[in-house]
């Protein structure tokens, strides 16, 4: 039977217990990591905002920017959840030198001083990594994940719904207008140089007009007033009040609703910068529609390159402006951009070729062109021969579609696109017209030339060996990084609220990403 000690209590043992903190962290830990390689960046961006005055830090910028990295890197995300760890934790006393600052001074660096330089910062990180040759910024490696908001999941405003709404209340102002125009008129009342009979031929109004329309209408009400009319003064002063408190701040209301919208269909009202997106929330990728951001990363060897912040959920439109920000942070574009299908259009594939960039980007044909159903489909418009001298296409009943016209069409994003329209000169009495077109008339096809010509190129460039061999590469790459972030350290909703500050907290994540990518280059 084994012996057990009677005193369950520790013992110290005479004094030496206990020891220095330093002394209870292994050599090789992570936290050594982190703040060895802290030290080497040059965080001049950070001090630097600590020399605008406002009396002396008790706490050192670069110590509390350790904390938070560490944080990041632990689960450790809130204030005050790192205020207690600075107190309780071995890691974060060791880290700290044992200063306690409190959760609102952590939380007044991370929200005010890391916020206004965290772009900075990071490519402090960057620059380290590049002087240490661990990348080079030649074949960077691109996707996005959508991260939710810490805003209220039911504070959403759609645009269609401000759109209704704001339909219906012109529709009731018109109606107010003309008949107070017409009470007016029966009354013979003037309005000075303000036409409101004018007003009401209007469909919709501005907060402008209805202001416009709070003055003429108070206006009337003193003339009313000082001739004594009762009737007629507490008639008006009731549509004056249904004006004033009713019609203009709905207005005003809609009106700063756009404002906040923007380009997008919806956005929070707890956190104005986030967007309702479709969120893959299960294994069997069911979506919820919650708020959030588009969080796009490019990496390269592993480590995170650039990061940018996007209110639009879909990939395509966000290429080109993480492109224009990695220009401008490192000064150069990289050698080759590795995407999936959501960032293949005709607009990324343009801009790529115009900065010398090889597209090893996928587009939704691509593994489609592949298949041999696809091939052997006599009625696919896209394996029909073209006849350069006529300028015309065969069907595969042999009859010709002439080119008629030169369309342009512009994206959602606004991008013209060029499409040559063809039609088959008769389609009459063609045998296989049911399962060529559902039509009435001749068979009209599209042809997006240049769209044809970028596309050709980039599925050359996808089929070659080092295209079949960074394709394999770009699912460990990327991917990795946002299965660290979202399902070993449990990420999935930002704390803070706006894009600069989830910036901040996406940049300390990925900081401590490539710290901890670091050690595996020993
Ligand atoms: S419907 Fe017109 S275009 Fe299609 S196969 Fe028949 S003739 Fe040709």
């Amino acid at each position: 039977m084994t012996r057990l000690s009677t005193n369950h209590t520790i013992r110290l043992n005479n004094g030496s217990y206990p020891p220095s903190v330093d002394e209870l962290i292994p050599a090789n830990h992570l936290v050594r990591v982190v703040s060895r390689t802290i030290d080497e960046m040059d965080l001049t961006p950070l001090l630097r905002t600590y020399s605008k005055g406002g009396g002396a830090s008790r706490f050192h910028p670069i110590m509390l920017f350790k904390v938070f990295v560490y944080g990041y890197m632990t689960r450790v995300y809130s204030s005050r959840m790192l205020a207690k760890a600075m107190r309780e934790n071995v890691m974060f006393m060791w880290l700290s030198g044992g200063q306690r600052p409190d959760f609102r001074t952590l939380n007044m660096f991370r929200s005010s001083r890391l916020k206004a330089v965290m772009d900075e910062v990071f490519m402090a990180t960057v620059k380290l990594l590049a002087a240490k040759g661990y990348v080079k910024l030649e074949n960077y490696f691109v996707d996005g994940t959508k991260i939710e908001s810490a805003a209220n999941k039911y504070s959403f405003v759609w645009k269609r719904g401000i759109d209704t709404n704001e339909r219906k209340l012109d529709e009731k102002l018109r109606a107010f207008i003309i008949e107070v125009d017409r009470v007016a008129q029966n009354e013979n009342v003037e309005y000075g140089d303000r036409d409101l009979e004018e007003m009401g031929e209007q469909t919709t109004f501005t907060a402008e007009d209805v202001a416009e329309l709070a003055a003429v209408l108070n206006e009337r009400l003193s003339k009313l007033e000082s001739q004594g009319a009762g009737e007629d003064v507490k008639k008006l002063k009731k549509d004056v009040k249904q004006v004033v408190s009713d019609f203009l701040p709905r207005k005003r209301k809609y009106e700063a609703q756009r404002a906040i919208l923007g380009e997008r269909n919806s956005f929070s009202k707890t956190d104005h910068d986030a967007t309702f997106m479709r969120m893959k929330e299960d294994h069997f990728k069911n979506g919820q529609l919650k708020p959030g951001y588009n969080v796009q990363i490019g990496t390269e060897n592993g480590f995170v390159l650039g990061y940018d912040i996007f209110p639009n959920p879909t990939d395509t439109r966000t290429l080109k402006p993480h492109l224009e920000n990695m220009r401008y942070r490192f000064g150069k574009l990289p050698l080759r951009v590795i995407a999936d299908a959501g960032y293949g259009s005709q607009e990324n594939y343009a801009y790529l070729e115009k900065n010398n960039i090889d597209a090893i980007v996928k587009d939704g044909t691509f593994h489609r062109a592949g298949k041999r159903s696809w091939r052997k489909n006599p009625f696919n418009t896209e394996q029909w021969p073209y006849d350069a001298a006529t300028d015309s296409y065969s069907c595969p009943e042999g009859r010709s579609l002439t080119y008629v016209r030169t369309v342009r069409r512009e994206t959602d994003g606004g991008y013209a696109q060029d499409l040559r329209i063809y039609t088959s000169e008769s389609c009459e009495g063609c045998s296989r017209r049911d399962r060529c077109t559902r039509s009435q008339g001749n068979r009209t096809i599209q042809r997006n030339e240049e769209l044809r010509r970028l596309r050709e190129k980039a599925h050359a460039r996808l089929l070659s060996e080092d295209g079949k061999i960074l394709r394999k590469r770009r699912a460990v790459e990327v991917e990795t990084v946002f299965g660290q972030v979202k399902g070993n350290q449990a990420f999935r909703r930002f704390h803070l609220r706006g894009t600069r500050k989830v910036s901040v907290e996406w940049g300390l994540l990925m900081i401590g990403y490539n710290i901890k990518r670091t050690c595996l280059q020993v």
